[in-house]
């Protein structure tokens, strides 16, 4: 997968050189480039924003400077600044240039970028982030790229503010490249996460030393006892589940829970929906 992500400020991605993520880009499976915003102002003092049409506080991010970046990084062209230095990067991207792009704007105004919305965005070719900061983007950029046939995808990464959007470009990466074959070395470990295909929060997880400061492992995952280590995972993502997020066990539906699974429910106060 390629991504690139646009922003004013990006010494602020650095992390992304990191960890799982960074190992996947040295190894290739994620071809991640990073663009000054800035490149594509055509003023001395590199101009990116400006007032807000209908008054109001705060400064709005041009369209046409949005424009002229995007263009580009779709094409793949770079702008002068980075002539030369794109290329350097190899490996995958001959494969995906010219491949449908999906260009995420990150907002708080978005729809909400779940697991979901990961899963979905690791089968992409190539994700364009384009991080707002101020006010955001001028509202037709996403307009003019829908036009002209790139999906756009306006997502928020949670209900609160932040100043800009390049945590949520650090959270997409994060959540999209670890769904990348390849990238997690044990694949196992990706499937009963939480929000996976059971819909539950993840049970509580514990390793040596068997105790630790009066605090013991449960005894069942000492026993060796496959089923009976999986019924009592079960319970627990159960019980969490419904302390702690309501509302994703009500979106499971009641097929999805048998008879015992409803008894963990309401000893744990909560009344299942009826089957
Ligand atoms: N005026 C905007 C509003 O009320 O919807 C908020 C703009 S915010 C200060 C500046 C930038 O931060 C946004 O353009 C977006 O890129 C990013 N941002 C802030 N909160 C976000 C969130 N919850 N999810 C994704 N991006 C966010």
């Amino acid at each position: 997968m390629r991504v690139d992500v646009v922003s004013i400020f990006p010494d602020y991605l650095a992390p992304l050189e990191l960890s799982l993520v960074g190992k996947a880009r040295q190894s290739g499976l994620l071809d991640l480039r990073v663009h000054d915003l800035r490149d594509w102002a055509t003023d001395r003092h590199r101009t990116v924003d400006d007032t807000p049409f209908g008054g109001g506080a705060g400064m709005v991010m041009r369209p046409d400077v949005w424009g002229r970046a995007l263009d580009d990084v779709i094409a793949d062209t770079g702008s002068d600044a980075d002539a030369g230095s794109d290329g350097e990067q190899a490996g995958v991207a001959g494969d995906v240039v010219g491949a449908p792009v999906r260009l995420v704007i990150p907002t708080p105004s978005g729809e909400v970028f779940t697991q979901r919305t990961a899963e979905a965005w690791a089968q992409d070719a190539r994700l364009v982030v384009a991080c707002g900061r101020y006010e955001g983007i001028d509202a037709r950029v996403a307009e003019r790229f829908r036009e002209r046939g790139v999906v756009v995808s306006e997502v928020s990464i949670g209900d609160y503010v932040l100043n800009g959007g390049e945590v949520a470009a650090l959270v997409v990466v994060e959540a999209v490249g670890r769904l990348l074959p390849g990238v997690v070395g044990n694949p196992e470990s990706l499937v009963e996460e939480s929000h996976g295909a059971a819909g539950l929060l993840e049970y509580p997880v514990y390793t040596k030393p068997p105790a630790w400061e009066g605090h013991e492992v449960p005894e069942v995952l000492l026993s060796g006892h496959h089923a009976k280590i999986a019924r009592w995972r079960r319970d627990r993502a159960l019980e969490r589940t419904a302390a702690r997020r309501p509302d994703l066990i009500e979106a499971l539906g009641a097929d999805a829970l048998d008879a015992h699974d409803r008894e963990v429910l309401r000893a744990a106060g909560w009344e299942p929906p009826a089957s």
